[in-house]
């Protein structure tokens, strides 16, 4: 089959990608730089170190004040360790984190990041103490901080993710359904006055109908809080309704990001249009021919060389295992990067944008 360009053609404008803290309407509340972590896997009577699980590898991107950022990608990718990594809930290996203008390191506590950082996962009913009432385990926070009136401020969180305190505040978890957890868990995460909170398949596990109420409330609490999320997820579709801007990742790296309708209507990355190809769509003008992805993604103790989507990518060309493709804006708008030779004419790749080719 002879190969053929179907994706949104990549005019490369060189740049320098990496996110830098500036002044504006978008200021970044978190810039993530060059981020890494790594895993040893250990075996034998003697434990030793035998292989290195390469789960995170110099990921870089920046989280702006107000927007939601969606993480996408395969299982294993690495979106569920950046998201540990932004909380400080794992360390990193190198690289570095800049919350709200301040490095983290020496200058900044932790203690305050992960006050201004706060994460909901997907196993709503794990992450909640079954011992505790509903009321205490979203005071529990604000008591172990000493904020004034943790009761107070539990009970009004429980008016705002929409669970009436005098029906709920006495309750204990299992008494909940996973939709009412999940909005415990919210207000749970909204006890600590956070300026950015982690959705990390927060809404996976929920019925179609509660994920909607969910995610509606999700939204509303943006607004009304002026919050900012990272918001992980499988789901293609429910990222595109939540997120103003998508994160591709691939095997530990970003392959892809952009504004939310330019990631979901023009994909330059093969990747990325492999993922959505498989995504099921209503609309059938949206369909694409992309073939879906084939086989599982390599071994991330060993990933290839160069391009790590070489392997299963249809475009792929002898310089695509030898080099390493940089992020590049494409298209003209500064704000969509892909790291695709297919986008850098002085690459090599035979199907390379050319000057007016597009
Ligand atoms: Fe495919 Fe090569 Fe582009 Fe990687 S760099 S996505 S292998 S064409």
């Amino acid at each position: 089959m002879s190969k053929t360009r179907d994706i949104a053609p990549l005019n490369i404008a060189p740049q320098n990608t990496e996110p830098e803290d500036r002044g504006g309407p978008h200021q970044p509340l978190i810039i993530a730089k060059n981020l890494k972590k790594h895993f040893p896997i250990r075996s034998g009577l003697l434990n030793r170190k035998s292989a290195t699980v390469h789960a995170v590898d110099g990921v870089s991107f920046e989280v702006r004040k107000g927007e939601t950022l969606g993480i996408v990608g395969e299982s294993g990718c690495g979106k569920s360790t950046t998201a540990r990594l932004l909380i400080g809930l794992i360390e990193l290996d190198d690289g570095r984190i800049i919350f709200d203008g301040d490095a983290l390191g020496s200058d900044i506590k932790l203690k305050e990041l992960r006050r201004g950082v706060q994460m909901v996962f997907q196993d709503s009913y794990a992450s909640l103490n079954p011992r505790l009432t509903i009321v205490e385990s979203i005071a529990f926070g604000p008591q172990v901080h000493g904020m004034e009136d943790p009761h107070g401020k539990a009970r009004d969180l429980m008016r705002r993710v929409g669970l009436a305190p005098e029906r709920f505040a006495n309750r204990y978890p299992h008494e909940l359904s996973g939709g009412q957890r999940q909005r415990v868990n919210i207000a749970r995460a909204l006890a600590m006055s956070p300026r950015l909170v982690i959705l990390d398949e927060a809404v996976s596990a929920l019925d179609k109908s509660v994920e909607a109420q969910v995610l509606n409330l999700l939204n509303d609490l943006r607004e009304e809080l002026g919050l900012t999320y990272v918001f992980i997820s499988h789901d293609l579709n429910v990222v595109r309704y939540i997120s103003d801007r998508v994160l591709v990742m691939y095997l530990g790296e970003v392959v892809e990001v952009g504004p939310a309708e330019a990631i979901y209507h023009r994909q330059a990355h093969p990747y990325t249009a492999s993922l959505f190809a498989a995504m099921p769509s209503m609309d059938p003008d949206n369909r694409t021919e992309e073939p879906p992805l084939a086989g599982d993604p390599p071994n991330p103790v060993d990933p290839p060389s160069g391009c790590r989507f070489h392997t299963r990518c249809r475009f792929a060309e002898g310089v695509c295992a030898a080099r390493k493709p940089q992020l590049a804006s494409i298209g003209g708008d500064a704000d969509h990067l892909a790291a695709c030779h297919m986008g850098d004419p002085a690459s090599g790749h035979s199907l390379a944008s050319k000057e007016g080719s597009a």
